[in-house]
């Protein structure tokens, strides 16, 4: 029997001085990322829309909000993969919320790209459209933090 191929929910997310390496990665991956559901904060969102012409859920930009909004996503479940080109060499006013969007998707095992080399990996990988694979969601139910969780 053929299955048919996974389609995950893909966000992008990228800081001014990146915002250009995020689009040229996409624009070259368009036929890849077209086959997903794209997730983006604000402006990132609008940019990838205009190049693609794919349709991208947008939250709030990343500094009023953007970033907690995906990182809510991603501990609902929401998201399967982040695309997260930050920049390491200028500071940002939402710093905070930059560390709690790498921290959520460490938490719950997403896979995460910072860099155009490891998001080539990531969406060349026959994992990412494999029906039968799915990362494995920790469990962090309440219950699992006083003890009394079933093993
Ligand atoms: P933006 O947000 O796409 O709205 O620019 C990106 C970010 O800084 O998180």
């Amino acid at each position: 029997m053929v299955t048919a191929p996974a389609v995950r929910h893909i966000a992008l997310v990228a800081h001014d001085n990146k915002k250009v390496e995020l689009l040229r990665w996409a624009e070259f991956n368009r036929g890849t990322l077209s086959r997903h559901a794209l997730f983006s904060t604000g402006t990132t969102g609008t940019m990838l829309e205009f190049e693609l012409g794919l349709k991208v859920h947008r939250f709030l930009s990343g500094p009023v909000g953007g970033d907690q909004q995906i990182g809510a996503k991603i501990a609902e479940g929401g998201i399967d993969t982040l695309i997260f080109f930050w920049d390491p060499l200028e500071p940002q006013p939402h710093d905070p919320d930059v560390k709690a969007l790498l921290r959520i998707a460490t938490v719950w095992n997403v896979p995460m790209a910072c860099n155009v080399a490891t998001a080539d990996l990531i969406i060349s990988s026959p994992l990412l459209e494999d029906p039968e694979y799915a990362n494995e969601r920790p469990d962090l139910s309440p219950r699992s933090w006083d003890g009394t969780r079933p093993v």
